[in-house]
């Protein structure tokens, strides 16, 4: 045989540079489901299934093209991607293997250590599928000293033209309208006449996937009770073309709210079908663009979406390619408590953290907010130490490669690389998810309070990070705010604070304070 061409579970791309001079005559596509790509973290059984699942309707798609497809389910019991490519060589024999760049370093390891018995065998090919390219992203953090996500996205914005007039300046004369997109919903909460995003019922494909990981993984966290999710590419393209025209316009103005039990709000929910590669970046942002040529969304909305896509998520990925392999390791904070057990099944009495981890457990999804300003600030006020906190966001969201989950938890979230990604760590006490959210009106716990019975964990722990790294954080500048107030408190408001904080450590989900 010719070729072998590998694809890994991240990779369903029909157009990826690896199918371009595919001969069905003389190639053929492994795919392998490997147990430890299942259990290198404790996976979600929600994330579980929507991989597995989307990598059988791929392999389906690309046999429907008369590609011969090689694949090798969770019952061939491989163990790992090294192993099965070795037994693949050993089986088939190609003259080469054709890979497409991985999304995680451990698998671009595993599988040049799998091939280095036979150099020249594997090679890598590009992922046509971003924007930017690891190198070029590089190139440009290398001659800067602060690394800023702006920077970065006003330069793809340009170079790409994407939201811009013909005179060079960005449309509407601004690069950002993030004030117009911090909006809250009224007391009575989100419209309850919203459209509502659309659910992909499991089909028998899925539902065979469904039985294997119940019986497979049983113990794994989790639940496919309310597993909905788009797993093929037709499904991908109408989950878009739906919050284009349904959820888009009001997008921006609530991209920070929070509502109990609303899991999705104006979300696009379209991370795990861009992140498998169902859907193309381009495509997402063409289709966005246009609604807002159109007159069918506003700006900010637009604009907010687009700086997600061009920007984020490819500033994240120039930062893994780039940092790793130390980026994994760094823990500036000397962060070391172990990550609390409740953020496994969500049992707290404690409403913002049991409302977003139950979402996860039941969706494999929260928004960014909740993420960033909910369960990764509590961690980052808890002190837990970072490699934890990345194991779990790894685990547990259908969305969650390593590229991508890594440096949005441990640069973004929890602080760990001392400020390359973040200027600053995001803290914020109980009054920020107040103001976001209706999640304390139904907790036991009150947002302004420090210390007491009644003191919401958010706002102790936040005066107690304060304390603890005051030293530190009064070289930054962007903090001097938040020092400043520090220093208006007395010594025993701040042992009374140090002292709840200990509470809150040996009771993390605060199942015996508020009891
Ligand atoms: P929307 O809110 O509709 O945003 C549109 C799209 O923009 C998303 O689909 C996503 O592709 C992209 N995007 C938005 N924010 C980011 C970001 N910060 N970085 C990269 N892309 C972004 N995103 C993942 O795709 N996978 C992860 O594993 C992941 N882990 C995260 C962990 C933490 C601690 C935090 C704070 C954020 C994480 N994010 C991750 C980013 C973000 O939370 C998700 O992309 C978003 O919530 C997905 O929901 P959505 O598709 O409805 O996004
Ligand atoms: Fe969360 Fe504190 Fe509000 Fe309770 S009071 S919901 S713990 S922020």
């Amino acid at each position: 045989m010719r070729q072998l061409v590998l694809v890994l579970g991240d990779q369903l791309n029909e157009d990826a540079l690896v199918f371009k001079d595919f001969d069905p005559k003389e190639d053929r596509v492994l795919m392998m489901e490997v147990r430890e790509e299942a259990t290198h973290v404790w996976s979600s059984k929600p994330r579980l299934v929507y991989f597995l699942s989307a990598m059988r309707h791929f392999a389906e798609r690309l046999r429907g093209r008369g590609y011969p497809v090689e694949y090798w389910s969770i019952a061939e019991g491989i163990s790992d991607l090294g192993s099965g490519l070795r037994r693949a060589i050993a089986r088939i024999a190609p003259e080469r293997i054709v890979c497409v760049l991985p999304g995680d370093w451990r698998v671009k390891e595993q599988l040049e250590a799998a091939t280095a018995d036979w150099p020249g065998l594997l090679r890598w090919m590009a992922d046509n599928h971003f924007m930017d390219t690891p190198e070029s992203f590089q190139a440009w953090a290398s001659q800067r000293r602060g690394i800023r996500l702006e920077f970065y996205y006003r330069d793809l914005r340009k170079r790409f033209g994407i939201l811009m007039e013909a005179d060079g300046k960005p449309v509407g004369g601004a690069w950002n309208f993030d004030k117009k997109n911090r909006g809250t919903f009224p007391s009575e909460g989100p419209d309850l006449l919203r459209p509502v995003p659309p659910r992909f019922e499991p089909d028998t494909m899925t539902r065979a996937v469904m039985e294997e990981v119940e019986a497979v993984y049983p113990e794994n966290p989790g639940d496919l009770a309310s597993f909905a999710w788009p797993v093929d590419r037709q499904q991908a393209l109408l989950a878009l073309s739906k919050f284009i025209e349904e959820r888009l316009p009001e997008f921006g103005t609530y991209q920070d709210a929070m509502w109990t039990n609303e899991p999705f709000l104006y979300h696009s929910l379209l991370s795990a079908c861009l992140n498998t590669k169902l859907l193309d970046p381009r495509e997402v942002m063409a289709a966005a663009e246009a609604a807002y040529r159109e007159g069918k969304a506003p700006l900010n909305a637009v604009e907010g979406f687009i700086r997600q896509i061009l920007g984020w998520r490819e500033y994240v990925r120039g930062i893994y390619w780039w940092q790793m392999p130390r980026y994994v390791e760094l823990n500036a904070l000397g962060a070391r408590e172990p990550l609390p057990g409740f953020y496994w099944d969500g049992q707290t009495p404690l409403r913002c953290l049991r409302d977003a981890i139950g979402q996860t457990l039941e969706h494999g999804y929260a928004h960014h907010i909740q993420r960033l300003m909910v369960t990764g600030l509590y961690g980052l006020l808890l002190g837990v130490d970072p490699k934890a906190m990345h194991e779990w966001y790894l685990a547990v969201y259908i969305d969650a490669v390593e590229w991508v989950e890594l440096p949005n938890t441990l640069g973004m979230s929890q602080y760990a690389d001392g400020g390359l990604m973040a200027s600053k760590p995001y803290v914020a006490t109980g009054k920020y998810i107040q103001r976001m959210s209706n999640y304390c009106a139904g907790c036991p716990a009150r947002p302004d309070e420090a210390t007491g019975e009644r003191a919401c964990p958010f706002t102790t722990l936040y005066w107690d990070f304060l304390i603890r790294h005051e030293p530190a954080l009064a070289k930054n500048q962007r903090m001097s705010l938040q020092v400043k107030n520090l220093e208006r408190k007395s010594p025993s408001e701040r042992q009374a604070i140090q002292a709840r904080a200990e509470a809150v450590r040996r009771d993390p989900s605060c199942g015996t304070l508020f009891a």
